[in-house]
């Protein structure tokens, strides 16, 4: 975890410091190598949630976009006590998740279910070939500008498409900067067919979608900047 409690206050991990999780009050330990983003672990067992997944700098860097006090936050289903930490929780009650290991269907949905107002957001870059294909697939041109959606063939041997198709919530497919210029990218599922392999997919711009959750905005399909926009007009619009 990024955070436990230091006397009572939400800290990071730093060598040799010792806290308290926020989530089940046990003690924690600081762990800080040189391979592993620092970060703390219980003392005594395993992580207290079950969904909980090892972070990577990826997950690491998604959540820094996000004010420190949305970033892991325990969630309580009112009703059964159930308890389970949020990536990021926001004032909107918007709660985005970030996947880097694939999911099994089960968990995913019961995650839905758990959090309501969700969405995902998904490291395309953990399949090594993912991103290759995912552009070897896309189709040149627009299947429809307004809003912006492209057609795409899953020629990929991984199932990150198949996977995520089941999903009721918004999912968006992160590959970085592996295939596009300029301003970064992320991709939302629009719908897959797992038999024919082929889907639509909507590009969203990463700064917009973060400004979208942050400002508790309508996120909607896709969002690009107009070609012709210039980067102080973008600014401006922001
Ligand atoms: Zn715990």
């Amino acid at each position: 975890m990024k955070f436990a409690l230091v006397e009572n206050v939400r800290s990071t991990a730093e060598p040799k410091k010792r806290g308290i999780c926020a989530n089940c009050g046990e003690e924690m330990m600081a762990k800080c190598g040189r391979t592993k983003v620092w970060h703390w672990a219980h003392k005594s067992r395993e992580m207290c949630d079950s969904w909980w997944e090892n972070e990577t700098k990826w997950h690491r860097a998604w959540k820094s976009e996000f004010p420190e006090d949305w970033q892991e936050i325990v969630h309580v289903d009112q009703q059964t006590g159930e308890r389970h930490l949020a990536d990021v929780k926001t004032a909107h009650g918007l709660v985005v998740e970030f996947q880097h290991s694939p999911i099994r269907n089960e968990e995913r949905s019961s995650r839905e279910k758990f959090y309501g107002n969700m969405i995902w957001i998904v490291d395309g870059l953990r399949g090594e070939l993912d991103a290759s294909y995912f552009q070897m697939g896309l189709h040149r041109d627009p299947l429809q500008h307004n809003p912006l959606a492209y057609q795409l063939d899953w020629y990929g041997r991984s199932r990150i498409l198949h996977d995520w198709n089941a999903s009721e919530k918004q999912v968006f497919l992160d590959f970085g900067n592996a295939f596009t210029s300029g301003p970064s990218v992320v991709w939302r599922k629009i719908f897959f067919d797992p038999e024919k392999r082929r889907g639509v997919v909507a590009p969203y711009n990463k700064r917009s979608l973060i400004q979208a959750i942050t400002e508790g905005e309508d996120i909607g399909v896709s969002y690009l900047p107009d070609k012709a926009e210039t980067a102080e007009q973008t600014e401006e619009r922001r």
